[in-house]
């Protein structure tokens, strides 16, 4: 399969590697559409992460292949794919503090070489951790991949929305209109807030 391999900073090789095989409890997912996050933009630029790595989180894509031990999942289901899930029993998941928890870290779905999530490859190995705890989403039929790929970010703009409890009649100041920002605005509206963005020009604009 073709796979987009981060080899150093600011190093990106498309290249031909291995589809990951399958271990009895794991799922293997078709990409169909990957999401560019900023974090991923700052693990290539910046000396973070020891390569050789396949990045991509935010992804959605068909169930090509399931392990002899897996109920639940067919061949063909389109799904939403996150790429690790907390234990929820350790003590920092008692505490909300789910990116601490070591389950969490160290459990990641893989395209290849050291666990980064394998959104930009062609097929992503899901772990069974993932499969069995709620990592695999379903998606609905009028719901497109271009759209399911956006459940990741917009699960992060969620925790910021629960965290600050924004309420009905409320109402929002958000600093800057980028993606994440604009999903901050669709999320305070859907709870009833009113959201104010100040217009916010990002450098690369000013070259268009
Ligand atoms: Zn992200
Ligand atoms: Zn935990």
């Amino acid at each position: 399969m073709k796979a987009q391999v981060f080899r150093g900073v600011n190093q990106l090789c498309y290249e031909d590697i291995p589809v990951p095989t399958l271990k009895p409890d794991e799922v293997l997912v078709q990409v169909q559409v990957v999401g560019l996050c900023q974090s991923d933009i700052k693990k290539i630029r910046y000396p973070l992460y020891e390569p050789p790595r396949i990045f991509g989180h935010e992804t959605a894509g068909t169930i090509s292949a399931v392990g002899s031990e897996v109920t639940g999942w067919q061949i063909g289901q389109r799904v939403a794919v996150m790429h690790h899930i907390p234990c929820m029993r350790c003590d920092y998941c008692l505490n909300d503090n789910f990116s601490m928890c070591d389950t969490y870290k160290n459990i990641c779905t893989t395209a290849g070489f050291a666990p980064s999530g394998g959104g930009f490859a062609e097929y992503v190995k899901v772990p069974g951790h993932i499969v069995q705890n709620g990592g695999l989403i379903p998606i609905p039929n009028n719901i497109s991949f271009e759209e399911a790929s956006f459940v990741e970010p917009t699960n992060c703009c969620l925790k910021a929305v629960k965290k600050a409890q924004i309420a009905p009649g409320q109402t929002v100041l958000i600093t800057g209109a980028g993606p994440i920002g604009l999903m901050f605005i669709m999320l305070v509206k859907y709870f009833g807030a009113k959201a104010i963005a100040p217009t916010y020009s990002h450098p690369a604009l000013k070259k268009l």
